[in-house]
């Protein structure tokens, strides 16, 4: 087989994860290539897809090409894809999520709002994706090479290194500002938290606790209790720093 051109054009903030954060990209291939692979050679993983035209029509990921083509690629937010309802590439509407073990300070912001959200420490790189995959989950992670897997359906690539904005960008991408329900889930574990008698948990508390409080909440994965003292109101403060970004940023 003589080798061809395919020339791509990525739509978008795509450009981000190319090399040169140029637009257009022409590569040369000498076999048959999926558009998955293509698009994944060019540095920019398949979760940021939403959308493939290959000379004007739309494709799916597994769409080989085996000549020269013109390939224009677009990301969930390009205003392009609403042109196209039925080949959007991404799915709408994900809720829950698995975080990279880098992203903890991001875990706690996202189940402080509410958002369920799995994370362990110690997870290796193919127990995310596996989490991802059987719990149909959304991959969070700053390492692109692992939302390029196949088995990750749904994912995002962090932009910022900073947890606030990251919080802000998952929020958006993901359209979740009209589902959040602040203080419902545990930070530590993320179960969903019940509210609880002061008598059944009178033992756990410190004595001005006992005195000051009567409302409780108390996780039953890892029994913790949370009431709204001090460290709520700073949660709070956090919480309106989030909502705030979150309008004033396009
Ligand atoms: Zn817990």
């Amino acid at each position: 087989m003589s080798s061809f051109t395919v020339r791509l054009t990525f739509h978008g903030d795509l450009a981000f994860f190319l090399r040169r954060k140029q637009s257009i990209v022409e590569r040369r291939l000498n076999e048959r290539t999926s558009v998955k692979d293509i698009v994944e050679a060019c540095g920019v993983p398949h979760t940021e897809v939403d959308l493939v035209l290959v000379d004007g029509q739309p494709v799916d990921f597994s769409q080989v090409i085996g000549s020269e083509a013109g390939v224009e690629v677009f990301s969930i937010r390009s205003r392009s894809v609403t042109l196209f309802p039925e080949n959007q590439l991404q799915v709408r509407g994900v809720r829950k999520f698995v975080a990279d073990v880098h992203l903890g300070k991001l875990v706690r912001d996202l189940r402080l709002l509410g958002i369920d959200v799995v994370y362990d420490r110690d997870a290796e790189d193919r127990q995310l994706v596996k989490t991802s995959n059987a719990q149909d989950r959304a991959l969070l992670t700053r390492d692109r090479h692992l939302l390029m897997h196949a088995a990750v359906r749904h994912g995002y690539y962090l932009r910022s290194q900073n947890s606030l904005e990251q919080t802000v960008e998952v929020l958006r991408r993901f359209d979740l500002a009209s589902v959040l329900t602040p203080f419902t889930r545990c930070l530590r574990c993320n179960a969903l938290l019940e509210s609880a008698e002061k008598e059944k948990i009178i033992g756990q508390l410190e004595s001005l606790t006992r005195i000051y409080y009567d409302q409780f909440r108390r996780c039953p994965g890892c029994g913790q209790v949370y009431w709204s003292g001090s460290h709520f109101e700073k949660l709070r403060k956090r919480i309106r720093k989030i909502r705030d970004l979150l309008q004033t940023e396009a």
